[in-house]
C-alpha cells in the first residue's frame, strides 16, 4: 500500500495514534536512544510480515522484541536465568539485548523461525510509552532498508520508508548511534554476539566471562551457521566503495593523496580533516568512541549524498563503544581492511 507518511513529535496524543495504527495491524517508525526502528506488534504475524517486505529483509533475520517493564518480559520468554536478571537490573532501560528462549505467545516470524527471542527495554521514554499505550511489545529492527546504514534520525527513515508507512515518531537525534549490544546468557557467563553502547567492560563488572564470538570482529564464512543469523548479511552499506586504512595518520594520509581522484573520500576522526587532499568527512574524535558511535551512520548517508565512489576509512580503536564502532565499519566495508 502506498501511504503518505507523515512525520509526528511523539506527543500523548501522537503516541495514541501510533498506538492505534500498530492496534490495526500497521507498522510505524519509532526513535529509540540506539537507532530508529520499524515497529510491530510482536504478537501479531501478519504485522511483522509487513517491516521485513518494507525493509526487503531476509525472512530469517530475527527482530528484536522491545518491553517497557521488566513484567512483560515474563509472556515473551519460557525461561529467565538469574543472570539475565542482573544483567536487566544493571543494564535496563539500555542499549542491551539478551536472547531467551521464547514462550508460546511469540509467533515464529518475529524470531526467523528459531525458538529463541531476542528482547530489550529501550532507554528512551517515548519508545516505553508508546509501548505501554499499547500494552503489547513491539518488534523492530532497524529502519532502514536492508543493507543501508542505520537511521539515526527521523529524516533517514522518512529517505528510505516514504510511501511503505503511515508514521514516523520524530524523537529527534538518536543519541547511541548504533544498534543495541546483543548478548546469549550462560551462568556466569555472557558470549556477545554484537556489541553495542553496553560495552565488554560494562559486562565484564556483572559478569565473570565475556565471550567475543568470531562474528564480531571477522567475517562468518558460508558454510558455518552463524551465531546470530544477522551477522552473515551484509550491513550498514553506503553506495561507495569502503575501504578501511589500518595505520597511524601520517601512513593514512600518504596512502590516501596517492590515490586521490574524482569521487575519492575520506571517513576520518574529527580534528583530521587537514591531513589529506580530498574531501574528508570526521565523525568524532579519535579517543571517542561513543562520539563516533554517534556520528557513524549519518556520516555514511552523507558520504552517498556527496557521491563518494571509494572512501578511504580511518581504523577505529577496538575499546569500549569503540568495538561496535569498528564492527559496523568492517560490514559497511565488505570485511576490506588494507593493513599499513
Ligand atoms: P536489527 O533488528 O536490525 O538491529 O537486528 C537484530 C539483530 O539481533 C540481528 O543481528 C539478529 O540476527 C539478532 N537476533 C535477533 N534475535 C535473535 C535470536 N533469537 N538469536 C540470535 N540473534 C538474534
Ligand atoms: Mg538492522
Amino acid at each position: 500500500m502506498e501511504f503518505d507518511t507523515s512525520i509526528v513529535p511523539p506527543s500523548p496524543q501522537q503516541l495514541e495514534r501510533a498506538a492505534a495504527l500498530l492496534k490495526s495491524g500497521e507498522i510505524v517508525g519509532i526513535p529509540t536512544e540506539t537507532v530508529y526502528g520499524l515497529a510491530a506488534n510482536a504478537y501479531d504475524p501478519e504485522a511483522i510480515k509487513k517491516i521485513f517486505l518494507a525493509k526487503g529483509r531476509p525472512q530469517d533475520n530475527p527482530l528484536i522484541v522491545h518491553i517497557d517493564i521488566l513484567e512483560r518480559l515474563n509472556e515473551l520468554v519460557s525461561e529467565l536465568p538469574k543472570t539475565a536478571l542482573r544483567l536487566a537490573d544493571a543494564f535496563w532501560p539500555g542499549p542491551l539485548t539478551m536472547i531467551f528462549p521464547k514462550s508460546e505467545k511469540v509467533p515464529y516470524e518475529t524470531t526467523g523461525g528459531l525458538d529463541t527471542v531476542a528482547v530489550r527495554m529501550p532507554a528512551l521514554p517515548a519508545a516505553r510509552e508508546l509501548i505501554s499505550v499499547c500494552g503489547f511489545p513491539l518488534a523492530a529492527p532497524s529502519a532502514n532498508l536492508s543493507g543501508r546504514p542505520s537511521p539515526t534520525c527521523a529524516a533517514h527513515v522518512y529517505h528510505d520508508m516514504k510511501g511503505k508507512i503511515p508514521l514516523i515518531l520524530d524523537g529527534g537525534e538518536c543519541e547511541v548511534g548504533v544498534e543495541s549490544t546483543v548478548i546469549s546468557v550462560h551462568p556466569d557467563q555472557v558470549h556477545l554476539l554484537r556489541p553495542g553502547g553496553v560495552t565488554v567492560e560494562m559486562l565484564h563488572s556483572i559478569v565473570p566471562t565475556v565471550e567475543i564470538d568470531d562474528g564480531v570482529l571477522h567475517r562468518v564464512s558460508d558454510n558455518v551457521k552463524a551465531a546470530s543469523p544477522g551477522m552473515k548479511y551484509k550491513h550498514y552499506s553506503p553506495k561507495a566503495d569502503v575501504i578501511i586504512l589500518d595505520g597511524s595518520l601520517e601512513q593514512f594520509s600518504a596512502y590516501v593523496n596517492e590515490h586521490a581522484a574524482d569521487g575519492v573520500f575520506a571517513l576520518v576522526f574529527t580534528g583530521e580533516e587537514q591531513a589529506v587532499s580530498v574531501p574528508a568527512l570526521p565523525y568524532g574524535r579519535i579517543d571517542d568512541g561513543a562520539a563516533q558511535a554517534h556520528g557513524l551512520f549519518s556520516t555514511l548517508r552523507e558520504l552517498d549524498e556527496r557521491g563518494a565512489k571509494i572512501v578511504f576509512a580511518r581504523c577505529p580503536v577496538k575499546k569500549g563503544v569503540g568495538l561496535a564502532v569498528y564492527n559496523r565499519l568492517i560490514r559497511a566495508a565488505g570485511f576490506q581492511v588494507i593493513s599499513l
